[in-house]
C-alpha cells in the first residue's frame, strides 16, 4: 500500500512546508539508482525549481583531519542561532573508490544536527563522482526549495572532488593546519587558485603562534595566485572551531564578499555558467551510458580490444568502427 505522503504531490508539499523528514525521503530519491525513483525526483524538482536560488551556497574542503565536521558544526551553530536555516551535504570521493566513505561514517556534527534550523545530509555512497555530484547538486536544489538558505557542501581534499564543488557553490572557503611550509611543498598550486578563502584551524592553545606563522606565509603566497573570483582577494585567516575563536570573523568576510560579488555581475555570471556545466556534464554522462549500454557496440567491442592489443587496428579506427556501429539502429 502506498501511503498517502509518498506520493510526488504530498511530497513536494512536504518540502515547501519545511518538513525536514519529507525533506530526507526526497533526497533519498534523488539518491536512488533506481529508474522509477528518478522519475519520481525529476516530477518533485520540477516543482520545487521555482523555490531554488536565493541563497548562499559554502563550499568546504580540507585533508581528513583538518577539522572540517568541527568548524561546520561550530560555524552552522552560529549561523543557526541568528536565525538562518542550514543545510550541510557531502561530495565524498572515498565512498566512489571503495564503497567506504571518509566522511559519513562517523557520528558528525552532533550539536548541529539536533538544532532546529539545520539539516545533516550524510554523503551519498556507490556511483562514480560524476555521478554523485549531479545528485548533490539536485540535492542543493531541495533544500532550498524547503527553505534552507545557507548550504554547505563538504568535501575531502583529494583529487577532482575540489573542482567538482568549486562548480556548485559561490563561496569556497579551504581548512589547513599549521605548519604550512611543509604542506605548500606538496600542495598542487592549483587548489589556491579554487578558493576564496583560507582558514588555519586548530588556532587555540599552544598552536596559536604557529597559526599566527602560517596564516603569514599562505598570504604571502597568495599574493602571487590567481584569486578564484573575480574582485574578491583570496586570503589567509585564522580560526578555532573548537574554542569558535575567529569564527564570527569569518562569517563576517563571507557576507562581505557576498556583498562584493551581488553588487556586479559575478554572482549572476557564476551562478549561470554553472547551470551551463551542469547541463553539459549530464549530457556527457548520459551520452557515455547510452553509448556503452547500446547492444551494437557491447557486441564488438571485445572484438575491437582484441584488435588493437594485437596491434591490428589503430585506436583511432576502433574508436570510428565502435561509432559506426552505435549510430546503427540499435538492435
Ligand atoms: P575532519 O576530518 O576534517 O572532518 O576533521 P574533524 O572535524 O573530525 O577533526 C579532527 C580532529 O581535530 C578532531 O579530534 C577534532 O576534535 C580536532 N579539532 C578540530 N578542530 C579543532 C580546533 O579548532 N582546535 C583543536 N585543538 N582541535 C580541533
Amino acid at each position: 500500500r502506498v501511503r498517502n505522503e509518498e506520493t510526488p504531490e504530498k511530497m513536494i508539499e512536504g518540502v515547501l512546508n519545511k518538513d525536514r523528514a519529507v525533506l530526507a525521503k526526497v533526497i533519498t530519491l534523488i539518491e536512488s539508482s533506481a529508474i522509477r525513483h528518478q522519475e519520481q525526483a525529476q516530477i518533485i524538482l520540477q516543482k520545487l525549481l521555482p523555490h531554488t536560488g536565493n541563497t548562499i551556497r559554502i563550499g568546504v574542503t580540507g585533508v581528513p583531519g583538518a577539522g572540517k565536521s568541527t568548524f561546520i558544526e561550530t560555524f552552522g551553530y552560529l549561523l543557526c542561532e541568528q536565525g538562518y536555516r542550514v543545510a550541510v551535504l557531502a561530495v565524498d570521493p572515498s565512498s566512489t573508490i571503495n564503497g567506504g566513505s571518509i566522511l559519513g561514517d562517523k557520528t558528525r556534527m552532533e550539536k548541529l544536527s539536533t538544532h532546529p534550523n539545520a539539516f545533516i545530509r550524510p554523503s551519498p555512497s556507490g556511483g562514480v563522482l560524476g555521478g554523485v555530484h549531479l545528485k548533490t547538486r539536485e540535492s542543493i536544489l531541495a533544500c532550498e526549495a524547503a527553505g534552507f538558505n545557507v548550504i554547505i557542501v563538504e568535501t575531502v581534499g583529494v583529487g577532482q572532488s575540489e573542482s567538482i564543488v568549486r562548480s556548485m557553490v559561490d563561496f569556497y572557503l579551504m581548512l589547513v593546519l599549521t605548519g604550512a611550509g611543509d604542506e605548500l611543498q606538496g600542495m598542487k598550486k592549483g587548489i589556491l587558485e579554487l578558493v576564496d578563502l583560507i582558514v588555519v584551524n586548530k588556532a587555540d592553545g599552544e598552536n596559536v603562534n604557529n597559526a599566527k606563522k602560517t596564516t603569514r606565509e599562505y598570504n604571502q603566497i597568495l599574493h602571487f595566485i590567481q584569486p578564484s573570483t573575480a574582485g574578491w582577494e583570496t586570503k589567509a585567516t585564522m580560526c578555532s572551531s573548537l574554542t569558535g575563536e575567529g569564527i564570527d570573523e569569518i562569517w563576517k568576510r563571507i557576507q562581505e564578499f557576498f556583498q562584493v560579488i551581488q553588487s556586479s555581475t559575478v554572482f549572476k555570471d557564476r551562478r549561470q555558467s554553472q547551470v551551463k556545466e551542469w547541463l553539459f556534464s549530464l549530457i556527457k554522462e548520459r551520452l557515455e551510458t547510452n553509448f556503452f549500454s547500446n547492444k551494437n557496440v557491447r557486441k564488438l567491442l571485445p572484438e575491437i580490444e582484441d584488435q588493437i592489443i594485437n596491434d591490428q587496428a589503430t585506436v583511432s579506427e576502433a574508436v570510428d568502427a565502435l561509432f559506426r556501429e552505435y549510430k546503427k539502429k540499435d538492435s
